[in-house]
């Protein structure tokens, strides 16, 4: 039995090693990915419920490993955050997103996905700053995308800092609404412009009552709190149908687009000839 023990401490050993391993290689390899050009960005559109009419897109990275090839961000920006790497990554992907923004022939919205350790970082507020200046877009066409988590390590720093960046007139985002633990004090005490419901809920609307239950209390808080809901991850007409009918006026999912080349959008982005 002893030596049964030992054996599968062993191979848990092992296998954890290989774990290591495989997140270290994923980092070191994430070091040199923008240099090298293996990074780029996915447009995803926001689309008004109703007049079904694109307002906006939010950029997703992707990454295209040169053995590994496509992987998702869900793998890798957890290990990007949590050995800093972020902080250069998520600074090409705004700059990018806002250059990328304001070759637009019409203002449409561009939303960016920030982490809690750039958003935590001194100088951001200097770096958006800086990003809108050499880019020209109007800062009114940016918001971020931010979740819970930015605002627990220093809850004071994070307000003035998202204070800040709403004096220069960026707008922010709670993302993954509803995934967090302490959604409702956080809405009141920080000063978001809009509540984006997570897909989880999205997806599971047209087949668990607790779900839309879930959906429809926060398009109720948002219409409460004066802010404006999107939906993420619509696929169905009848998860469109159900957030129409509770007043959710703004979704974002398959149904709409997949997220894609900005160039799969020019007919959006870019204004047709005038004859
Ligand atoms: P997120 O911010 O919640 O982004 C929404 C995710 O749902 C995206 O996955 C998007 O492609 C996917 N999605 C949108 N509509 C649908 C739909 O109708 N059906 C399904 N099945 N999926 C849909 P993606 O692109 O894989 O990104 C995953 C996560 O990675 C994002 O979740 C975000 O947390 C993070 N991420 C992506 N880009 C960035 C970035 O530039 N910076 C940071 N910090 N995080 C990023
Ligand atoms: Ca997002
Ligand atoms: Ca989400
Ligand atoms: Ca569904």
């Amino acid at each position: 039995a002893k030596k049964e023990g030992r054996g599968t401490y062993r191979f848990f050993e092992v296998a954890m090693s290989e774990e290591v391993r495989e997140r270290r290689m994923i980092e070191h390899d994430l070091r040199l990915a923008i240099e090298k050009g293996e990074m780029a960005i996915a447009y995803q559109p926001q689309t008004r419920i109703g007049t079904q009419e694109i307002t906006g897109f939010e950029a997703l990275l992707r990454w295209n490993h040169p053995v590994r090839g496509d992987m998702s961000p869900a793998v890798f920006i957890p290990i990007a955050e949590e050995s800093g790497i972020i902080l250069r990554i998520g600074e090409w992907v705004l700059r990018e997103a806002c250059r990328e923004a304001s070759s637009w022939d019409r203002p449409l919205k561009i939303a960016v996905n920030v982490s809690a350790l750039q958003v935590n970082n001194p100088t951001f507020v200097t770096l958006v700053q800086a990003i809108l200046d050499e880019s020209g877009l109007a800062p009114e066409r940016l918001e971020l995308e931010i979740t819970e988590s930015v605002l627990i390590r220093d809850p004071e720093r994070a307000l003035q800092t998202l204070t800040q960046l709403k004096a220069i007139g960026v707008s922010i985002a709670m993302d993954d609404f509803g995934t967090g633990y302490s959604s409702l004090s956080n809405l009141r005490n920080f000063p978001f412009d809009k509540i984006k419901i997570d897909r989880s809920f999205v997806r599971a609307i047209d087949v668990n009552i607790q779900a839309a239950a879930i959906v429809r209390a926060v398009l109720g808080l948002g219409r409460g709190l004066g802010l404006p809901v999107i939906a993420e991850g619509v696929e169905t007409n009848g998860e469109l149908a159900f957030l129409n009918a509770e007043g959710c006026r703004e979704a974002q999912g398959y149904l709409f687009g997949q997220p894609a080349p900005i160039e799969m959008f020019r007919s959006v982005t870019h204004a047709e000839a005038v004859a």
